[in-house]
């Protein structure tokens, strides 16, 4: 059997208001893209045709930079703090769990007692929490 004191993770927070709006913008450009290329291809109104289309490439530009500012936060936040773990296990009945690490933790010290059992757990691993990064 196995616990974690599992604690929350950074979670990337995007709002679903911001994607929305991204999405938005990126529809109405491409929009207004395809209305360009269309009268332009037909010759009609070619002063409108090309304001369009220079709205279309501005509002796909403003989209793709919404949405590369969205993700690039949260993973500098999760990169100032790397969490250590430590991982107790019970010599007698194996159970497991995992807490920060505190200052004086080694390998194979005998601390704390088992939630279960009550005998003394033992430090099996120290280490740092692994992070999904995409830099
Ligand atoms: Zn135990």
């Amino acid at each position: 059997m196995k616990k974690m004191t599992d604690k929350v993770e950074p979670v990337n927070r995007i709002s679903p208001f911001l994607l929305v709006l991204i999405l938005i913008v990126f529809i109405l450009s491409l929009s207004a893209l395809f209305m360009a290329m269309q009268s332009i291809a037909e010759q009609t109104d070619l002063l409108n045709s090309y304001s369009f289309l220079v709205i279309g490439v501005f509002g796909l530009a403003i989209s793709a930079y919404m949405l590369l500012q969205t993700k690039g936060k949260p993973s500098h936040i999760s990169l100032e703090l790397p969490r250590v773990l430590t991982t107790l296990e019970c010599p007698k009945c194996d159970f497991k769990s995992i807490r920060d690490f505190q200052r004086e933790d080694y390998v194979f010290k005998e601390t704390g007692s088992c939630q279960k059992c009550n005998e003394p757990m033992k430090i099996t691993a120290i280490y740092r929490e692994a992070k999904k990064k995409k830099d």
